[in-house]
C-alpha cells in the first residue's frame, strides 16, 4: 500500500512505526474472512483491510479522530485472527494498538462512555477495588434489565450480568510468597498474579503453583507486581498501560537478578501477549527498553514453560474428553497452538477441537462489556461449536474466556493448568463436581 506521509510526520517514530506497517499491506482482503467483526456485520469497515484504510486516511490527513473511525475501531476486538491469516505479515496489534492511543488523545466520547470507560480503568486493574466492585455487582444484579434498555447504559448492564455469583475467598497464593521446589531442583520462576485472576479464580495459580513445585521448580509471587497493563491498553491509554508495564519490569528484574529465573510463568493468555510486547512497548524508552525485552524475553505462558520440562506419567487414568478452546490471545497474539493440546493428551484426556476455532469468543477485555451486542452473537457462536463437539469438559488457558462462556457451555470450562494438576496429582477442579471422571 502506498502512503503519503511528509517528512515531518515520519520524525514522530510513532508514524513511522505506523507507515511501514501499512506499507506491508497489499489489500489482498484474506485477513477479511477469519475476522469476527467482518463475519458478524458484513461490513468491509468493520474488516481488518477496511479499519487499515481508516487509520491510513486519520494518520496521514493529521486529523483527530471522528465519530466513525471510533466506531469501528472500537468495534475491533483485538483478537488479531487478521495477523495470522496475512500473507504480508502485516503487524496489525502495532497499528491498531496507535490508532486507539490516537484516539483517546484527540476524540471526546459521549459523557457516560467516558464514565464507564473511566470506572473500568479505575477498578478492575486493582485487586481489592475488583473484589469489592464484584461483591456491588451481585446487589445490582437484579437490576441489569433497566440498564440493559437505555443505550449508554447497556454496558453497565453487560457488566452486572458478567460478575460471579459468588466471589472465591482470596488465597495465599494471590500474596508475594515464595513457594519452594519439591525433591531435586530443576528451575525457578516468577509466577504472574496480576488483576482480576486471583479475584475471580484464585484456583488456577494454586493449581500452577502446586503443579510446578512437585515438579522441582521454585515459584516465586513477588512483592509489587501487579496488572500487566492490557486493559488500559486496549482502550487507548498509553500512559497507564506504561506505567503498569515500568512497574512490573522493575519487579521481576530486580527478582531475576536475585536468583536467577528460568521464566516468568503467565497463566492468562491476554496478559503474556502484552507482557511479551513489553520490549516494543518500551522501546523509546531509554531507562526500560532493554530491562523490558529481557522482561518480554523470559514471559512464557504455563503451558509453554511446563512443555520445556521433561514430564513424568501422569499419576491418574481420567480418560475424558476435553473440547479445547485456545483463546485468541493464544492462539493469533503468542502462535502458541501445540503445547497445550499435546500436554493434555499427555494428561490422558482425548482432545476435540470445536469448529471455527479461530473465531473470538467475544470476551476480549472489556469488550464484552462495551460491545455487549456483538459479544454476545460471537459467544453463542462459540458456545453451538463448543456443544457440537460432546465433550466432557471445556478446557482454556484465560480468564476472560472462561467468565464469557461459564454460564452458557452446558458444561464445565475449565483452566488448562488446573487440569494438568489433576492428573499430576493434584485435587479434581472444583468445577468438575463429584459427578464427573
Ligand atoms: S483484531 Fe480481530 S476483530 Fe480486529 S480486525 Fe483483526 S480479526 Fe478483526
Ligand atoms: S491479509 Fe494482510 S495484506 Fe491482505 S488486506 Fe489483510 S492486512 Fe492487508
Amino acid at each position: 500500500m502506498q502512503t503519503s506521509f511528509t517528512a515531518e510526520q515520519l520524525a514522530d517514530p510513532h508514524i513511522a512505526e505506523a507507515d511501514g506497517i501499512l506499507r506491508k499491506c497489499v489489500h489482498c482482503g484474506f485477513c477479511t474472512a477469519t475476522c469476527p467483526t467482518y463475519v458478524t456485520l458484513g461490513n468491509e469497515l468493520d474488516s481488518p483491510r477496511g479499519r487499515i484504510y481508516l487509520i491510513k486516511d486519520m494518520l496521514e490527513n493529521g486529523r483527530p479522530a471522528d465519530e466513525q473511525i471510533v466506531t469501528h475501531i472500537d468495534r475491533c476486538l483485538s483478537c488479531l485472527a487478521c495477523m495470522t491469516t496475512c500473507p504480508s505479515g502485516v503487524n496489525y496489534m502495532h497499528l491498531v494498538d496507535h490508532a486507539r492511543a490516537h484516539i483517546e488523545k484527540t476524540y471526546r466520547r459521549p459523557f457516560f462512555e467516558r464514565l464507564i470507560r473511566s470506572t473500568l480503568a479505575m477498578v478492575l486493574p486493582h485487586r481489592a477495588r475488583f473484589r469489592a466492585a464484584l461483591k456491588l455487582a451481585k446487589l445490582g444484579r437484579p437490576f441489569a434489565g433497566l440498564f440493559e434498555a437505555a443505550k449508554p447504559l447497556r454496558p453497565l448492564g453487560a457488566m452486572l450480568r458478567l460478575a460471579p455469583a459468588t466471589v472465591p475467598p482470596d488465597s495465599p497464593s494471590s500474596r508475594p510468597s515464595v513457594h519452594a521446589e519439591r525433591g531435586e531442583k530443576r528451575g525457578r520462576v516468577v509466577l504472574l498474579n496480576g488483576c482480576a485472576q486471583p479475584v475471580l479464580e484464585p484456583s488456577i495459580n494454586d493449581a500452577t503453583i502446586r503443579l510446578l513445585t512437585r515438579l522441582g521448580v521454585e515459584v516465586v509471587v513477588a512483592d509489587g507486581e501487579g496488572c500487566c497493563g492490557a486493559l488500559v491498553h486496549h482502550m487507548g491509554r498509553e500512559e497507564a498501560a506504561l506505567e503498569n508495564a515500568r512497574r512490573n519490569v522493575d519487579v521481576w528484574i530486580a527478582a531475576a537478578d536475585k536468583g536467577g529465573l528460568d521464566a516468568i510463568v503467565i497463566t492468562a493468555s491476554g496478559c503474556g501477549t502484552t507482557i511479551k510486547d513489553y520490549g516494543h512497548m518500551l522501546r523509546l524508552d531509554p531507562a526500560y527498553a532493554e530491562k523490558a525485552a529481557r522482561v518480554s524475553s523470559l514471559a512464557k505462558d504455563v503451558t509453554e514453560y511446563l512443555e520445556s520440562l521433561d514430564l513424568p506419567e501422569p499419576t491418574i487414568e481420567i480418560g475424558m474428553t476435553v473440547a479445547y478452546h485456545s483463546a485468541c490471545s493464544m492462539q493469533h497474539g503468542q502462535k502458541i497452538t501445540r503445547a497445550p493440546k499435546l500436554l493434555l493428551q499427555k494428561a490422558g484426556f482425548e482432545v476435540v477441537e470445536p469448529r471455527e476455532g479461530h473465531l473470538c469468543c467475544g470476551s476480549a477485555g472489556t469488550y464484552n462489556i462495551m460491545q455487549p451486542e456483538i459479544s454476545a452473537r460471537l459467544r453463542d457462536r462459540k458456545v453451538k461449536n463448543l456443544a457440537a463437539t460432546k465433550a466432557d469438559l471445556v478446557a482454556t488457558g484465560n480468564i476472560g474466556c472462561i467468565t464469557q462462556i461459564a454460564d452458557r457451555a452446558g458444561m464445565p470450562i475449565v483452566h488448562t493448568v488446573e487440569l494438568l494438576d489433576w492428573a499430576w496429582g493434584g485435587p479434581k477442579p472444583a468445577s468438575l463436581g463429584d459427578g464427573t471422571g
